[in-house]
Protein backbone atom coordinates (compact mmCIF):
# COMPACT_ATOMS: atom_id res chain seq x y z
CA UNK A 1 0.00 0.00 0.00
CA UNK A 2 1.53 3.44 -1.03
CA UNK A 3 1.88 5.72 1.74
CA UNK A 4 -0.74 8.47 1.04
CA UNK A 5 -3.24 4.91 0.48
CA UNK A 6 -2.08 4.14 4.04
CA UNK A 7 -2.66 7.59 5.91
CA UNK A 8 -6.18 7.52 3.80
CA UNK A 9 -6.81 4.26 5.33
CA UNK A 10 -5.40 5.37 8.63
CA UNK A 11 -7.81 8.17 8.21
CA UNK A 12 -11.30 6.53 7.92
CA UNK A 13 -10.59 4.26 10.51
CA UNK A 14 -9.23 6.85 13.15
CA UNK A 15 -11.19 5.87 16.15
CA UNK A 16 -10.09 2.16 15.93
CA UNK A 17 -6.56 2.66 14.97
CA UNK A 18 -4.13 2.52 17.38
CA UNK A 19 -2.10 5.47 17.62
CA UNK A 20 0.60 4.93 19.82
CA UNK A 21 2.76 1.93 21.22
CA UNK A 22 4.91 3.40 24.04
CA UNK A 23 8.41 1.42 25.12
CA UNK A 24 7.94 1.04 28.54
CA UNK A 25 10.91 -0.91 30.05
CA UNK A 26 14.16 -1.58 28.50
CA UNK A 27 16.83 -4.21 29.55
CA UNK A 28 19.64 -5.73 28.61
CA UNK A 29 18.79 -8.86 26.15
CA UNK A 30 19.08 -12.29 27.49
CA UNK A 31 20.91 -13.68 24.22
CA UNK A 32 23.58 -10.59 23.81
CA UNK A 33 24.08 -8.21 26.49
CA UNK A 34 25.19 -5.60 23.83
CA UNK A 35 21.82 -5.66 22.57
CA UNK A 36 18.67 -5.03 24.47
CA UNK A 37 15.37 -5.96 24.97
CA UNK A 38 11.76 -3.91 25.52
CA UNK A 39 8.39 -3.77 26.57
CA UNK A 40 5.84 -1.72 25.02
CA UNK A 41 2.38 -0.73 25.18
CA UNK A 42 -0.32 -0.17 22.66
CA UNK A 43 -2.91 2.06 23.97
CA UNK A 44 -5.70 -0.64 22.47
CA UNK A 45 -6.38 -3.80 23.56
CA UNK A 46 -5.50 -6.39 20.50
CA UNK A 47 -6.95 -9.20 21.32
CA UNK A 48 -9.33 -9.54 18.51
CA UNK A 49 -6.58 -8.95 15.73
CA UNK A 50 -4.45 -11.58 16.97
CA UNK A 51 -5.98 -14.51 14.88
CA UNK A 52 -5.18 -11.97 11.96
CA UNK A 53 -1.79 -11.46 12.45
CA UNK A 54 -1.22 -15.27 12.67
CA UNK A 55 -2.93 -15.50 9.64
CA UNK A 56 -0.78 -12.64 7.87
CA UNK A 57 2.47 -13.83 9.26
CA UNK A 58 4.17 -17.03 7.67
CA UNK A 59 6.35 -18.03 10.70
CA UNK A 60 3.57 -16.44 13.77
CA UNK A 61 3.39 -19.17 16.77
CA UNK A 62 -0.41 -18.93 18.61
CA UNK A 63 -1.83 -19.16 21.41
CA UNK A 64 -5.47 -17.94 22.58
CA UNK A 65 -5.10 -20.00 25.95
CA UNK A 66 -2.06 -17.28 26.56
CA UNK A 67 -3.70 -14.41 24.32
CA UNK A 68 -0.41 -14.50 22.84
CA UNK A 69 1.14 -14.35 19.34
CA UNK A 70 4.93 -14.90 18.40
CA UNK A 71 6.63 -14.61 15.78
CA UNK A 72 10.54 -14.11 14.19
CA UNK A 73 11.10 -10.77 12.48
CA UNK A 74 14.84 -10.39 11.16
CA UNK A 75 16.19 -11.37 14.28
CA UNK A 76 14.38 -10.35 16.77
CA UNK A 77 11.49 -11.82 18.79
CA UNK A 78 8.47 -10.07 19.09
CA UNK A 79 5.44 -11.34 20.57
CA UNK A 80 2.39 -9.38 20.62
CA UNK A 81 -0.60 -10.13 23.97
CA UNK A 82 -4.36 -9.46 23.76
CA UNK A 83 -3.70 -7.04 26.30
CA UNK A 84 -1.50 -4.67 23.95
CA UNK A 85 1.61 -5.59 25.31
CA UNK A 86 4.90 -5.65 23.17
CA UNK A 87 8.13 -7.55 23.85
CA UNK A 88 10.67 -7.71 21.16
CA UNK A 89 14.30 -8.91 21.77
CA UNK A 90 17.66 -8.54 20.35
CA UNK A 91 17.16 -4.57 19.42
CA UNK A 92 20.24 -2.76 18.64
CA UNK A 93 19.42 0.51 20.73
CA UNK A 94 16.84 3.09 21.08
CA UNK A 95 16.53 3.98 17.26
CA UNK A 96 16.13 0.64 16.27
CA UNK A 97 13.50 0.17 18.93
CA UNK A 98 11.78 3.05 18.01
CA UNK A 99 11.40 1.78 14.07
CA UNK A 100 10.85 -1.81 15.53
CA UNK A 101 7.85 -0.31 17.29
CA UNK A 102 6.02 2.04 14.06
CA UNK A 103 6.95 -1.25 11.57
CA UNK A 104 4.78 -3.11 14.61
CA UNK A 105 1.93 -0.52 14.75
CA UNK A 106 1.96 -0.40 10.98
CA UNK A 107 0.98 -3.94 11.16
CA UNK A 108 -1.24 -4.32 13.98
CA UNK A 109 -3.59 -1.28 12.01
CA UNK A 110 -3.38 -3.26 9.02
CA UNK A 111 -5.10 -6.06 10.61
CA UNK A 112 -7.57 -3.75 12.43
CA UNK A 113 -8.54 -2.30 8.95
CA UNK A 114 -8.68 -5.79 8.09
CA UNK A 115 -10.73 -6.93 10.65
CA UNK A 116 -12.98 -3.93 10.03
CA UNK A 117 -13.84 -4.58 6.53
CA UNK A 118 -13.53 -8.71 6.42
CA UNK A 119 -14.75 -9.65 9.79
CA UNK A 120 -13.48 -12.59 12.06
CA UNK A 121 -11.41 -15.12 10.72
CA UNK A 122 -13.13 -18.36 10.32
CA UNK A 123 -11.85 -20.85 13.35
CA UNK A 124 -11.28 -23.76 10.55
CA UNK A 125 -8.59 -21.33 9.02
CA UNK A 126 -6.91 -20.64 11.97
CA UNK A 127 -7.27 -24.53 12.98
CA UNK A 128 -5.64 -25.77 9.16
CA UNK A 129 -2.41 -23.12 9.71
CA UNK A 130 -2.15 -24.95 13.49
CA UNK A 131 -2.23 -28.28 11.66
CA UNK A 132 0.75 -27.38 9.24
CA UNK A 133 3.97 -29.63 9.34
CA UNK A 134 7.03 -29.69 7.82
CA UNK A 135 5.35 -32.89 6.17
CA UNK A 136 3.01 -31.47 4.74
CA UNK A 137 5.04 -28.42 3.37
CA UNK A 138 7.72 -30.79 2.11
CA UNK A 139 4.67 -32.98 -0.07
CA UNK A 140 4.39 -29.39 -2.17
CA UNK A 141 7.79 -28.61 -2.60
CA UNK A 142 9.66 -29.99 -6.24
CA UNK A 143 11.50 -33.06 -4.24
CA UNK A 144 14.89 -32.89 -6.04
CA UNK A 145 16.91 -32.19 -3.07
CA UNK A 146 19.01 -29.80 -5.20
CA UNK A 147 20.38 -27.77 -2.11
CA UNK A 148 20.03 -24.39 -4.03
CA UNK A 149 18.03 -23.40 -1.05
CA UNK A 150 21.04 -23.98 1.11
CA UNK A 151 19.88 -26.89 3.10
CA UNK A 152 20.30 -30.59 2.83
CA UNK A 153 17.29 -31.29 0.78
CA UNK A 154 13.61 -30.01 0.93
CA UNK A 155 12.40 -31.41 3.89
CA UNK A 156 15.07 -29.58 6.14
CA UNK A 157 13.63 -26.64 3.82
CA UNK A 158 10.61 -27.24 5.08
CA UNK A 159 11.28 -27.34 8.33
CA UNK A 160 12.94 -23.97 8.37
CA UNK A 161 10.10 -22.24 6.05
CA UNK A 162 7.64 -23.17 8.69
CA UNK A 163 9.80 -21.62 11.87
CA UNK A 164 10.59 -18.52 9.58
CA UNK A 165 14.37 -19.17 9.04
CA UNK A 166 13.96 -19.67 5.26
CA UNK A 167 11.11 -17.83 2.50
CA UNK A 168 9.83 -19.13 -0.34
CA UNK A 169 12.32 -17.19 -2.49
CA UNK A 170 14.96 -19.23 -0.95
CA UNK A 171 13.70 -21.95 -3.01
CA UNK A 172 14.96 -21.03 -6.42
CA UNK A 173 12.53 -23.99 -8.12
CA UNK A 174 9.84 -22.90 -6.95
CA UNK A 175 10.25 -19.87 -9.69
CA UNK A 176 10.56 -22.30 -12.38
CA UNK A 177 7.19 -22.13 -14.52
CA UNK A 178 6.03 -25.57 -13.66
CA UNK A 179 6.42 -25.18 -9.70
CA UNK A 180 4.63 -21.77 -9.70
CA UNK A 181 1.26 -23.53 -8.53
CA UNK A 182 2.88 -25.17 -5.97
CA UNK A 183 4.71 -21.77 -4.71
CA UNK A 184 1.21 -20.26 -4.55
CA UNK A 185 -0.33 -23.15 -2.56
CA UNK A 186 2.43 -23.14 0.22
CA UNK A 187 1.93 -19.29 0.20
CA UNK A 188 -1.53 -19.43 0.43
CA UNK A 189 -1.17 -22.31 3.73
CA UNK A 190 1.82 -20.08 5.45
CA UNK A 191 -0.25 -16.84 5.18
CA UNK A 192 -3.77 -17.01 4.28
CA UNK A 193 -4.36 -13.53 5.10
CA UNK A 194 -2.63 -10.53 3.63
CA UNK A 195 -2.47 -7.53 4.84
CA UNK A 196 0.14 -5.26 2.03
S1 LIG B 1 16.03 -25.37 -3.31
FE1 LIG B 1 13.91 -26.07 -3.18
S2 LIG B 1 13.88 -27.93 -4.44
FE2 LIG B 1 16.01 -27.51 -3.95
S3 LIG B 1 16.44 -28.66 -2.04
FE3 LIG B 1 15.83 -26.62 -1.45
S4 LIG B 1 13.64 -26.81 -1.11
FE4 LIG B 1 14.23 -28.58 -2.33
Amino acid sequence: MEKNAEDLAELLFADVVVRKIEIKEISPCTADPERIKFLAQADKPLEDILPILYLAIPNAKYSEKLGALSYMYQQHLITIFANGRISMTYVKDRNEANQLVEEARWLINRAIIYLKTHGKPSPEIVQAKKELTPVKIYEMLPKTNCKMCGEQGCFAFAAKLLNGEKTLQDCPPLDYKEHNKLKFQIEKMLSPIKLK
